[in-house]
């Protein structure tokens, strides 16, 4: 996958978390006491996976600082 910014080839690899949550897309962040779901634009990213590393196959172009992923 090349970079939508400066059209070089993209590093592959992962986007990863700290050992909790999940990641989730949508409007605005929601409150920590929120249900995240019932946000606006609610998108699921990955699912939640308590004491794991949420990971998601990505795509990285350092000199951009742009990372890039299908979810
Ligand atoms: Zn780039």
């Amino acid at each position: 996958m090349n970079c939508p910014k400066c059209g070089q080839e993209m590093r592959q690899g992962f986007l990863f978390s700290t050992k909790d949550g999940a990641f989730s897309f949508a409007d605005e962040v929601p409150g920590v006491f929120q249900n995240a779901k019932h946000a606006a634009g609610f998108v699921q990213v990955t699912p939640l996976k308590p004491n794991h590393r949420v990971r998601i196959e990505a795509y990285c172009c350092e000199s951009c600082r742009l990372i890039q992923f299908q979810y």
